[in-house]
């Protein structure tokens, strides 16, 4: 028969329940993983991510440690920069407008470099991101931003590698069951309640940890907690995350926390499809338009297009181009840049994309854009643009436009070298910002601040970031607090199981 009690229950099947599981069970628990996907749907948002991890280092030495295997030719070629914690924080503070809780920004950044080595340890390689953190200027690459590490086969190879660890330490994985409620007892969770197969079940359990993602896939939640205009964004990753984990927990009296009408959104292909689709995963993204302008329906710019690196304003922009009339804008740019859009972007089959030798035949070609006051728009763009400092894609080169309603800061290069180029884009929702509030040790809080025994959480279902999010934290806060959530777990687990034959008949 099959076994209904665990040590441990961790809810979700992404990264975040993943370190979390790892961690419990390299306590010597039993663990038990559940997951409403499919097995070969696996993974949450986890397996939609390039696997990129912003963690803290000091150059080639520290990234030698998470890639051994760089080659000379790399080590020569590149320049890794360096991203101190203090970097790190300040990005964080500075983004999210200093809203961030102060000690669960200071774990997330003294433990990231820690975690993405024992990552590494359970068997996910690594390779630095060049391309859409470093690109190749006179000759050579620059590391920008504060990102170098990226799991090898991206977010799928990064899930797979964590999948097979928990496979060989035993951690029993159930698909396609959804949690739907908390089992509470007195003296804290017991357990949870699940659906498969259409059947409701119990499982017992000692402690739980919630990883089970956000509720950006859940159209009405983001209508209701978002606003109005949000049930039309486009879901960029997985469809099972509809804020199930933070409804369980607030049944039972967890305290909401963080933004909750906030969350990541970023430009997307104007036509993709409702949900993420991991055979078509990068064909949708735009991130290239700090080197370009973008326009609305009437033919106007409405944001500062390089006003910092593209991971350090793409989370925020998605929100300004649903904000926009009819919520979609076109990116534009001219021959000069089009060597720096990413070939996965904007290169492939899907991209609603239009080319003219003309602006004003570009125009046309948009259809649904202002015609003079597109042009009236880049004649005017092109006059402000400083010429006099070069241009550098690097570095923030404050090469800006002067004396526009909206200047932009950097990379500012005249549109007038032929062919044009215009990709239409609208918002996809990454995830939300609004969830459970822990504490450094994961434990769920209740209204009073005090931990909900035996409750922890780790990932996108932890309030956390406000506004905009430094690109590449996400995968690093699951990971640092789902290795916490994991661990702590255990230990609750085996206290408790001792405590239970104490008071058993002797
Ligand atoms: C397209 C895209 C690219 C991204 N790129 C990056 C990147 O390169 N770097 C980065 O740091 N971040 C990136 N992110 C953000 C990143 O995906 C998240 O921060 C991170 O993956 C969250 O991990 P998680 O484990 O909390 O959630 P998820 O990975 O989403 O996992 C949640 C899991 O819970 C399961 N689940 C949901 N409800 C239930 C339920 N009731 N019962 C059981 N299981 C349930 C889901 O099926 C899923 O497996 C990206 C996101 C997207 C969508």
């Amino acid at each position: 028969m099959e076994n209904t009690s665990y040590d441990v229950i961790v809810v979700g099947g992404g990264n975040a329940a993943l370190c979390a599981a790892l961690s419990a069970r390299e306590q010597g628990v039993s663990v038990l993983m559940l997951e409403r996907a499919s097995q070969d749907k696996r993974g949450g948002n986890s397996a939609f991510t390039g696997g990129s991890f912003r963690m803290v280092h000091h150059g080639l030495e520290d990234i030698k440690k998470v890639v051994p295997d760089l080659s000379a030719e790399e080590i020569a070629g590149t320049d890794f920069g360096e991203y101190t914690a203090e970097q790190y924080l300040d990005d964080l503070g500075r983004v999210t407008q200093y809203y961030i809780d102060p000690d669960l920004a200071e774990v997330l950044v003294r433990r990231s470099t820690d975690t993405v080595h024992w990552i590494r340890e359970r068997g996910v390689r690594f390779l630095p991101y060049y391309g859409r953190y470093a690109f190749k200027h006179e000759g050579r690459f620059k590391f920008f931003g504060g990102v170098v590490a990226q799991a090898v086969g991206e977010g799928v190879g990064l899930v797979d590698s964590l999948f097979k660890a928990a496979d060989k330490q035993g951690i029993k994985i159930r698909y396609e069951t959804q949690a739907t409620a908390l089992l509470r007892g007195r003296s804290g969770i017991e357990g949870v309640h699940v659906i498969a197969d259409g059947i409701e079940q119990e499982i017992r359990g000692r402690a739980v940890v919630l990883a089970c993602g956000g509720f950006e896939a859940n159209r009405e939640w983001r209508t209701r907690y978002l606003g109005p205009g949000w049930d039309m964004a486009k879901v960029r990753g997985s469809r099972y995350n509809t804020g199930d984990g933070i409804r369980m927990a607030l049944d039972i009296g967890a305290q909401p926390y963080g933004q909750w009408s906030g969350c990541h959104s970023v430009s997307w292909e104007r036509y993709a499809p409702d949900f993420g689709d991991l055979s078509l995963r990068s064909n949708s993204y735009r991130h290239g338009y700090p080197f370009g302008i973008m326009v609305n329906a009437e033919g106007k710019r409405f944001v500062d297009e390089g006003a910092d690196f593209r991971n350090f304003t793409y989370a925020k922009y998605g929100r300004i181009v649903l904000q926009q009339p009819a919520s979609y804008a076109w990116q534009v740019f001219d021959s000069q840049v089009g060597h720096l859009l990413m070939k996965d972007e904007y290169r492939l089959r899907g991209v609603t994309k239009v080319q003219a030798n003309t602006l004003e035949e570009l125009v046309d070609r948009m259809q649904d854009v202002n015609r003079a006051q597109f042009l009236e728009t880049v004649l005017e763009y092109n006059r402000a643009v400083n010429r006099d400092v070069p241009f550098d894609p690097n570095g923030k080169d404050g090469r800006c436009t002067v004396g526009l309603a909206i200047n932009k800061s950097n990379w500012a290069n005249p549109i007038d070298k032929p062919p044009f180029e215009a990709f239409a884009v609208g918002c996809g929702v990454t995830f939300t910002f609004g969830g459970l509030k822990i504490d450094t040790a994961a434990h769920v809080l209740d209204i009073s601040d005090t931990p909900l025994p035996g409750l922890y959480a780790a990932g996108e279902l932890v309030g956390l970031f406000y506004f905009n999010y430094p690109g590449s934290s996400g995968l690093m806060a699951g990971a640092v607090f789902g290795r916490i959530a994991g661990h702590q777990a255990a230990t609750f687990a085996r206290c408790r199981a001792v405590q239970q034959i104490d008071r058993s008949p002797r």
